[in-house]
């Protein structure tokens, strides 16, 4: 991609707005916030958010704050306020001392409570929650005031007061704002401001027994941390009315706006918190950081650069209509990246024997390897070859068919960095299976090139026994095989071959020394990073992504 197709794709209709409004003097500087709730951890689709708030605040020389939702004690976790604020910086961005929960403004959103009842305009409703559900009509018929709706002032703050303390259980009492039981908005329909909930809040431990809804809680928190824009996804479209209403109404320090954008929908992917919970508590998965979970610990443990999915994001761009994105696009834009980064390997994944018949018993020797072939500054590295060998399984047909040019008896291939070999023979168990290639070398082709211009067809990776590291590869595949994944009925739609472990690979020692966190190029494979339950003893690699099959361009090789 051209900087300057960036740059065009890195405009859209927010951006837009933010650059008019700073440019018409209606804000001096942009204030974003990216509003987790700390109810499970982040994924794929909250990246595009962070790319969206922080980015904006970046790129226009504001801020971007980091704001816990925490106004539900019963799902939310300090874990998960670790791991989200961990995933934030590993993705590249930093809120400064702008870290802030809805927690930090109870106090100033009971005041504001308290002052909607004395203006008339909020109420303590006995109803019980199906009571409150049965009356507040449908989308084609209004909804029934609630005979608590009337009560006086006096009242109201007295009962609020109570619910406050304490002295009533779970689900006794809601406070409501007296909106419009008619209106053709439901949100408008007296929406719920606290309820009553008898639990430990991570932060606020026992303090509170009464906890604000989220839509009386997000705006409010904007306005006092001075948010201009407050970017969210299009479901939330329809309770901007009563965003709004809300600032209208109180006497808040800053004025807000509420911007929606379409969230991030990615085929063989569900991106829900409840599906992601589900998927660990179920032990469909090993837990958050499972390499085929679309969390952000998930993508990171299975390799995935933040740059790629930085760069992922810009190139998706930011709409207002929903849509679905192909993960080949992902996937194209991690390879894209590690194509760039990551130094070359040579590993054999299904390894075959080869015995050089003509190369000396007990010799090996040292070759030399280029670490990436289009950046000279990574150097270059020095590997074994000897007489005992391994190759790829798949590398060899013993009767190939017309379009293979790997090795069979009689072919010769070229072996990377290496020699020319020829097969001579197949040897076979009792059973029949090939289990050792008998072949010759020619000495004259050290490095891969035949002094008479003599051609092979293919090129083959391969490890030398005397120094191959035995090493455990984990491939992942899309977690559910269908495109379209229903996440109502997700458990029976995961893919049985989402996981597939290789054991007894052999890598060259390379791998061993090089760090745990690097991303490397197994070639001809793809892209595999160090998982962290590798140990000194038992190397174990994850495939970030497979490379398809440029190599087959490449080299000629079939
Ligand atoms: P879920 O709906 O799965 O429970 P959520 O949207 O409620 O997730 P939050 O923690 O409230 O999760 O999300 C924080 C922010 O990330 C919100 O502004 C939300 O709009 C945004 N977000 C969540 N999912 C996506 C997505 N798929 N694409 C873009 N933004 C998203
Ligand atoms: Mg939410």
């Amino acid at each position: 991609m051209t900087d300057e197709s960036v740059s065009e794709a890195g405009r859209d209709f927010i951006r837009d707005i933010v650059a008019a409004d700073l440019a018409s003097g209606k804000c001096k500087s942009v204030v974003t916030r990216f509003p987790p709730e700390p109810n499970g951890y982040l994924h794929l689709g909250h990246a595009k958010s962070i790319c969206l708030n922080f980015g904006v605040a970046e790129e226009f020389g504001g801020r971007c704050h980091l704001r816990f939702d925490d106004t539900n004690p019963t799902k939310e976790e300090q874990e998960y306020i670790d791991a989200i604020q961990r995933d934030v910086r590993w993705l590249g961005f930093d809120w400064g001392e702008h870290l802030h929960y809805a927690s930090d403004y109870f106090e100033q959103l009971y005041a504001w409570a308290q002052y909607l009842i004395r203006a008339g305009k909020a109420y303590v409703d006995d109803q019980s929650q199906d009571e409150i559900r049965a009356a507040r009509g449908t989308l084609t018929e209004p909804g029934q005031n609630s005979l608590f709706r009337d009560r006086s002032i006096d009242e109201n703050l007295d009962l609020f007061a109570r619910m406050r303390a304490g002295e009533f259980p779970n689900g006794a009492r809601v406070l409501r704002a007296k909106v419009d039981m008619a209106s053709g908005n439901i949100n408008l329909r007296d929406p719920v401001l606290y309820r009553i909930l008898h639990a430990h809040h991570p932060r606020t431990g026992t303090a509170w027994n009464i906890y604000p809804s989220y839509d009386f809680a997000h705006g409010q928190s904007d306005a006092i941390e001075h948010i201009t824009h407050s970017i969210c996804t299009l479901e939330f479209e329809d309770h901007r009315p009563l965003y709004d209403w809300f600032l209208d109404n109180l006497p808040v320090p800053s004025r807000p706006r509420q911007y929606e954008f379409a969230r991030l929908n990615v085929t063989h992917t569900l991106l829900s918190k409840r599906v992601l919970t589900e998927l660990v508590r179920g032990g469909h998965v090993s837990g958050w950081d499972d390499p085929r979970m679309p969390t952000l610990a998930g993508l990171q443990r299975r390799g995935v650069p933040a740059l790629a999915l930085r760069e992922f994001v810009k190139r998706i761009g930011v709409a207002k209509a929903n849509s679905t994105v192909d993960i080949g696009m992902f996937d194209f834009a991690i390879r894209e990246t590690l194509n760039k980064l990551a130094p070359r390997r040579m590993a054999v994944l299904r390894p075959l024997k080869v015995v050089i018949e003509n190369y000396p018993e007990g010799q090996t020797e040292e070759l030399d390897a280029h670490n990436h072939p289009d950046d000279a500054s990574q150097g270059t590295r020095r590997i074994r070859f000897g007489r005992e060998l391994y190759i790829e399984r798949d590398d060899f047909m013993e009767n190939p068919p017309k379009k293979f040019f790997r090795l069979s008896p009689g072919r010769e291939v070229r072996l990377r960095y290496g020699y020319f070999i020829t097969c001579r023979e197949a040897i076979k168990n009792a059973a029949g299976e090939v289990v050792e290639l008998r072949c010759t070398y020619d000495p004259a082709t050290k490095g891969g090139n035949a002094p008479d211009d003599r051609k092979v067809k293919a090129t083959l990776h391969w490890v030398a026994a005397a120094d191959a590291v035995p090493a455990e590869v984990r491939i992942y595949n899309h977690l559910f095989a269908t495109p379209q994944p229903d996440a109502a009925n997700f458990a029976a739609q995961i893919n049985p071959e989402s996981l597939e472990t290789l054991t007894g690979c052999m890598v060259e020692p390379a791998l061993a020394g090089d760090k745990a966190s690097d991303a490397v190029q197994f070639e001809r494979q793809g892209y595999f990073c160090r998982d962290r339950e590798s140990t000194p003893g038992k190397l174990v690699f994850n495939r970030t992504v497979g490379l398809r099959d440029s190599w087959a361009k490449v080299s000629g090789g079939g």
